[in-house]
């Protein structure tokens, strides 16, 4: 099976994470803040902090910003649920905005449209998290003017994204938010095996998620309650969690760090001829923005004019051939526990219509042309 994501591991990868096993320290050692300077200085962060995954910097971007009970989040439905659920962990509501039919990143027409009715209700949400889909970037800068405008904070779920560049700004540069969240999944483009890394300009919200990611316990004085006890002494002063990631994973994020622009640029040239390949086809392929750089994580095509169960043929032709098809993604609102909350069908018409058509190809930095070539092929034949 020709899997839809794959990891590169290198000699260097390998070398890395075992002279970590060599060492003194598997976790909270050298490695993680080596890896976090690395990650800050190439996106243009003043801090990042690593954790454990995508899910928990999800979870403590969002305590830091005081998302709590009574609050609202809104994000895109196209996403994975990790995003959403990020707010319900903090006791928090949840709404999506729809997103544009080229890009499947949250409309910002339909973002205002809704603020507005929000206003008008006085419903407004605390923090808005677009999610660059597929690595390509949101428009943030008109995200930012909407957030100055109605008060709310911002997160990117730049899951799909490190490497990705919007107007000429790294995303993780936090330039028109909070706060970044990347994640380092082995189907993403770098890799920690699990891992993710929240990046912020903040001080005090950096000063917040580190201190949410390893238990609310600090040993530095200017946080304490009080005298220090002795030098043994630590104080929790915030209910935290263990989110910290091992000197294993930063090691090997470290060395894979070094390849992102490699992968980056082999993502795409194997997209590039993609588009050429999938050109005769009846599909729509993947937009890209010229006056961006998407690091590529997906390559999500729509079949053209196609009811819903065209889709699931080809899904399962192309299953059968051996191809690792996949579908980014089935819209949150419709996974039965945000049914529960209430949603419901045709809430969000073009993010559904879009999830009835879509299918993933593979695409990852070591896809050959043979590969590339029987994906082709097996849609072609799907299609017919
Ligand atoms: C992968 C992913 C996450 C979760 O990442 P983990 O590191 O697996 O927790 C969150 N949001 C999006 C959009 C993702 O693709």
């Amino acid at each position: 099976m020709i899997p839809y994501g794959r990891q590169n591991i290198s000699e260097a990868d390998i070398d890395a994470v075992a002279a970590v096993l060599r060492s003194d320290f598997l976790t909270q050692g050298p490695a993680v803040p080596r890896f976090e300077e690395i990650v800050a200085a190439r996106v243009g962060a003043r801090h990042a902090l690593a954790m454990n995954s995508a899910t928990s910097a999800l979870h403590v971007a969002c305590l830091a910003l005081g998302l709590g009970p009574g609050d609202l989040l809104w994000t895109s439905p196209i996403t994975f649920v990790a995003s959403s659920n990020s707010a319900l962990y903090c006791g928090a509501d949840v709404d999506f905005v729809d997103i544009e039919p080229d890009t499947c990143n949250m409309s910002v027409a339909a973002l205002e449209e809704k603020l507005r009715a929000a206003r008008a209700s006085g419903r407004l949400p605390k923090v808005v998290m677009p999610v660059h889909f597929a690595g390509e970037p949101c428009d943030m800068a008109a995200i930012a003017r909407l957030a100055d405008e109605y008060g709310f904070r911002v997160i990117e779920d730049a899951s799909h994204a490190i490497g990705s560049v919007c107007r000429g700004s790294p995303v993780g540069a936090c330039a028109h938010s909070d706060i970044t969240v990347f994640s380092f999944h082995p189907v993403k483009i770098v890799t920690t095996a699990e891992g993710g890394l929240a990046t912020t300009n903040d001080p005090v919200l950096a000063q917040r998620m580190g201190l949410l990611r390893s238990h609310g316990v600090t040993r530095d004085p200017a946080l304490m309650d009080g005298p220090s006890d002795g030098a043994w002494y630590y104080q929790q002063v915030a209910l935290g969690f263990n989110y910290r990631m091992t000197d294993m994973a930063a090691a090997l994020g470290a060395s894979q760090m070094e390849r992102l622009d490699a992968f980056v640029e082999r993502r795409h040239e194997r997209a590039a001829r993609y588009d050429r390949l999938l050109a005769p086809l009846p599909v729509l392929l993947p937009v890209r923005d010229a006056a961006n750089r998407s690091a590529l994580h997906l390559y999500a095509v729509r079949l053209k004019d196609a009811p819903a169960p065209k889709r699931r043929a080809v899904f399962d032709h192309m299953r059968q051939a051996g191809i690792g098809v996949n579908v980014h993604y089935i819209p949150v609102h419709l996974q039965p526990h945000y049914r529960a909350l209430g949603f419901r069908p045709g809430q969000f018409p073009v993010a559904e219509a879009y999830y009835r058509q879509a299918i993933t190809l593979p695409l990852f930095p070591d896809l050959s042309d043979d590969d590339q070539d029987a994906v082709v092929a097996a849609l072609a034949e799907a299609l017919a």
